[in-house]
């Protein structure tokens, strides 16, 4: 091993540790409740707390909103392995992410790839810095997991593209300001090489989105319409009819993130703990009830073994060895280790578990999120749609 390297890697733990202690308020570093504790950014976001304001711009005046993004567009300039300690520290300290979005997760990574200098100098910084969120215009009513039979027609006309269609699902679209989305350019072509990739503001005249409410008593994603939307030639990413690549590649930055992110929620959160607080304890302070304790026990091995798959992929791919189909895999297990997670809370929290309003129970935080997590399994790709990606990409199995 290289000293150098170490002592240098040593050097950065320790700045960023000191860093982070005297940077990151208390009140962040309790594990968030429920989805309300996100900052999301944007331009209408309310932050919850000075704190959390304070929080995501230190962060994002640093770059660490985006650690491992190049500093010409926002992000902190870090290697992998330093990204790497600087998520381990956060962790050791119990710091909540500063900043979440689809912004950082999804477009961020496309952006970099097939955006022109000029696409990635107007938007990456201003993703870094919490100013703009993003939603994801895919699915359509008849294009979900056959996502590339979707018909919202673009068509150009001189310097802009007029855009007609309806998208579903749209995650927070009311809420957002852009949308990445995706728009049939020829009707003439094989469905994967008639779509382009488009951004555009959701201000713009013509775009309008109905809230969908859901079994959880929530809205968090629309219905949205375009009406003869306008949208500059130049926020055309990448190719005319060649929006299926970037599509592709985007979804593989989702899943994983998905499977990644449902992982670090649950583990900043101890279910044992949870558990102990809402079902009571035994002399030697073990769970009382000892088939909650083995469910437990089993979810907590399971999701250790799952982090360490984590790290393995991702040091994988630092060494150029990653396969895009795993993706599926890490987002197929992590949906279900979050079903189960919320479903052991459930059990633990017993009838209090199943309170729908109230102060006692936060407004049934339990109840909703567990029926939040059913969505796990759908979004971004569903669980079946997964298994068939793994069959046919990553096992190989005939007839898959
Ligand atoms: C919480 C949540 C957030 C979402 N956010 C967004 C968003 O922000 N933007 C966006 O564009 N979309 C979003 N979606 C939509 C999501 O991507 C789609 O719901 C998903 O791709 C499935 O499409 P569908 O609902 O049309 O179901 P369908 O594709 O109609 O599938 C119905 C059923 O058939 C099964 N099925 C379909 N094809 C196959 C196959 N080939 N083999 C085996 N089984 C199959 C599916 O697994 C499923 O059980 C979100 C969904 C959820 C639940």
């Amino acid at each position: 091993m290289n000293t150098a390297t170490t002592d240098a890697d040593a050097a950065f733990r320790e700045q960023t540790r000191a860093w982070l202690e005297a940077n990151c308020p208390t009140e962040m570093r309790r594990p968030i409740q429920s989805e309300d504790d996100i900052c999301w950014g944007g331009r209408n976001f309310k932050f919850k707390s000075d704190a959390q304001q304070a929080w995501m711009q230190r962060m994002a005046e640093r770059g660490w909103t985006v650690p491992e993004w190049p500093r010409a567009v926002g992000g902190g300039g870090l290697t992998k392995a330093e990204a790497k300690v600087l998520r381990e520290e956060m962790r050791a300290l119990g710091c909540r992410s500063p900043l979440d979005s689809f912004g950082i997760w999804m477009l961020g990574p496309a952006l970099l790839k097939f955006g022109s200098e000029a696409q990635k100098l107007e938007h990456l910084p201003r993703i870094a810095r919490g100013e703009i969120r993003w939603c994801q215009g895919y699915s359509e009513p008849g294009a979900g997991s056959d996502l590339a039979s979707l018909q919202t027609r673009a068509e150009l006309r001189d310097d802009h593209f007029v855009v007609n269609g309806q998208k579903i699902w749209t995650s927070y679209a009311d809420q957002a300001d852009w949308i990445f989305c995706l728009v049939r350019t020829d009707f003439g072509a094989k469905k994967h090489t008639g779509i382009s990739f488009l951004l555009f503001d959701m201000a713009s005249p013509g775009v309008t989105t109905r809230p969908i409410l859901l079994i959880s008593g929530k809205s968090p994603f629309c219905e949205t319409f375009f009406d003869d939307v306008r949208v500059p030639r130049a926020n055309l990413v990448g190719e005319i009819n060649g929006g299926w690549t970037i599509a592709k590649y985007l979804l593989t930055h989702e899943r994983e993130m998905i499977g990644g992110m449902l992982e670090q929620r649950s583990a900043a959160q101890s279910l044992g703990r949870f558990a102990a607080a809402a079902a009571g304890t035994d002399g030697v302070g073990r769970l009382r009830d000892g088939g909650l304790r083995a469910a437990i026990a089993r979810f907590e091995i399971d999701e250790l073994a799952f982090g360490a798959l984590l790290e393995r992929t991702a040091d994988r791919a630092r060494r150029g060895e990653g396969d895009p189909a795993f993706s599926s895999a890490l987002k197929y297990y992590g949906a279900e280790l979050n079903k189960r997670r919320h479903e052991l809370t459930v059990s633990a929290a017993g009838a209090d578990g199943l309170e729908w309003e109230g102060e006692r129970s936060r407004d049934g935080t339990v109840a909703r999120t567990w029926l939040r997590s059913k969505g796990n399994s759908i979004e971004g790709g569903t669980s079946e749609v997964q298994l068939n990606i793994v069959a046919k990409r990553i096992l190989g199995l005939p007839g898959a």
